[in-house]
């Protein structure tokens, strides 16, 4: 008899403590903040980390169309066209200092859409025109509106006027070297 009263007291004492311990867990995430974010009407960029790569952007006042991130490219979503045109410089983000420039780009298109982010363009870049954002939503109705093409019209002004001021100068320096052989020539004929 007393064995069995004692197990029905041991019985009901572990059934009130087990819920306690539950009623416990639960009544504690009244109090706690929330851990979840109502997305998209919370803006979750600032929230990102500080290296998180999200889609790239070309800064392209400051690119010198190396094309170091075409070539580190593994899978070939970058693609550069350009022309030569009359040296100038750029401010480099990286060191702080002008970088030569002699070539212009005439296209510069990132594949959004093969892009892995792996960040292989952005580590060599000598000015730091390209770069990963935090943006990270790129949907769009047609894969191909994922080709990014960050050259201007006033890029393409600059590359134009650029290549006709290198050919001028070159034409210049031609003529100049021309007419210095035909002075040499003619005084060293005098000379006989
Ligand atoms: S590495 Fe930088 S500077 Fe060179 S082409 Fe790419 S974005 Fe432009
Ligand atoms: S992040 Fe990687 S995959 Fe994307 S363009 Fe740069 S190198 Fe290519």
């Amino acid at each position: 008899m007393i064995k069995a009263v004692t197990h029905w007291f041991y019985g009901f004492w572990t059934g009130i403590k087990a819920t306690s311990i539950g009623m416990w867990t639960t009544g504690k995430h009244f109090f706690r903040q929330p851990v979840t974010i109502e997305y998209p009407e919370i803006q979750v960029e600032s929230m990102l980390p500080e290296r998180y790569r999200g889609i790239l952007h070309v800064d392209m006042d400051i690119c010198i169309s190396c094309r170091v991130c075409e070539k580190a490219c593994p899978i070939a979503c970058i693609v550069i066209d350009d022309v030569r045109g009359e040296k100038s410089s750029v401010m480099s983000k990286i060191t702080g200092k002008p970088t030569p420039k002699i070539k212009y780009p005439t296209r510069f298109d990132i594949d959004i859409a093969k892009c892995m982010y792996c960040g292989l363009c952005v580590e060599p870049c000598p000015t730091g025109a390209i770069y990963h954002t935090r943006r990270f939503e790129g949907t769009v109705s047609n894969v191909s509106e994922l080709t990014y093409r960050f050259v201007s019209q006033e890029d393409l002004t600059l590359a134009d006027q650029m290549s006709k001021e290198l050919e001028e100068n070159e034409r210049k320096k031609a003529e100049e070297k021309k007419k210095k052989e035909l002075e040499k020539a003619k005084s060293e004929s005098t000379n006989l």
